[in-house]
């Protein structure tokens, strides 16, 4: 391996890509994967010519990878713009490393590619009056037996959606890697939930009101691949995501699809392409018309009578 060349122009390589055979040096494998992010953007008709775009950056490798070479891409589109936008859940030290980590990746894509990135942030303490540590706290001081994921998850996910609107964002671009699609696919097969895995995909079926539409240009990289890139470009990144997801199914599929995908290369990737191309086929099945009305208590679109946000805090007694 160590006297191999790469594919593309020959020079020495340093990267050998397991599941295409391809061996790359560092200049085309940094350009593979801005390339892999520039097809999924045109075969998916991921953005408008006028899109306003928010990245939700998390400092998480993920994140970082997405904004820089996002806002490479969107510098070429005169009339788009992208802002960046941290949630700050209120993880004990992790509030002021996450903005400090994506204020310093924001200054390295403005070198690199120009222009400017407005930065944002939001954090539960002051949208919901607790950070999730005392949210996760009170829960299980109450024994509700929910774990800290679907907090974090649920109350995240509400608050960039209601971010994006008040920032006047037309798509929300999210760093969802394609270990997590393979994990997010296999989760959804296994619990048996049909019309929730007709909806995983690129972008959503169909926009429905009061939802920002959420993208994920991220979707056919590798994590490998994403860690490789910012471990070249030097991001300085979280060390831990979630200290949670060690207990998740989640967190047992991804280490079981990882030693799969070592000894057979390409299995990740062959499940997220083979869904995508039975998901028209499932969407249509699953294709019962979604009614969205806005939540009674907090006015966020719903399928019920109130959003699972509000009916997660309303059983911690928090309003
Ligand atoms: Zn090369
Ligand atoms: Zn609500």
């Amino acid at each position: 391996m160590s006297n191999a060349t790469c594919t593309k122009c020959g020079r020495p390589a340093f990267y050998f890509r397991a599941y295409t055979g391809e061996r790359l040096c560092i200049k085309h494998f940094l350009e593979s994967i801005e390339e892999n992010v520039r097809r999924n953007i045109g075969k998916n008709k991921l953005f408008t010519w006028n899109d306003k775009i928010m990245v939700a950056a998390s400092g998480g490798k993920d994140s970082s990878v997405l904004l820089y070479i996002l806002h490479k891409i969107e510098q070429e589109f005169p009339h788009t713009e992208l802002f960046a936008l941290t949630i700050d859940e209120g993880v004990q030290g992790y509030t002021e490393q996450r903005a400090e980590i994506v204020r310093k990746v924001i200054k390295m894509a403005e070198r690199d590619a120009g222009g400017r990135i407005e930065h944002y942030t939001a954090s539960f303490k002051e949208r919901y009056g607790y950070t999730l540590q005392e949210i996760v706290e009170r829960s299980m001081k109450m024994g509700k037996g929910v774990s800290p994921c679907t907090y974090c998850g649920v109350l995240r996910r509400r608050l960039i959606n209601v971010m994006a609107k008040e920032l006047g964002a037309t798509k929300v671009a999210t760093g969802h890697n394609l270990d997590d699609e393979a994990q997010t696919i296999l989760l959804n097969l296994g619990r048996g939930d049909i019309h929730r895995l007709a909806r995983v995909g690129p972008k959503p079926i169909r926009e429905l009101p009061g939802f920002v539409p959420r993208v994920k240009p991220l979707r056919y990289v590798p994590e490998e691949e994403i860690a490789v890139f910012s471990y070249l470009k030097g991001f300085p990144f979280m060390r831990s995501e979630c200290r949670y997801i060690g207990t998740s199914m989640r967190g047992h599929l991804r280490v079981s699809l990882n030693r799969i995908d070592r000894l057979h290369p390409g299995f990740k990737y062959r499940i997220v392409q083979t869904f995508d191309q039975i998901q028209p086929i499932l969407a249509e099945k699953s294709a019962h018309d979604v009614k969205v009305r806005p939540c009674k208590k907090c006015g966020e679109p719903t399928t019920g009578e109130i959003c699972r946000a509000c009916q997660l805090l309303e059983e911690l007694g928090i309003d």
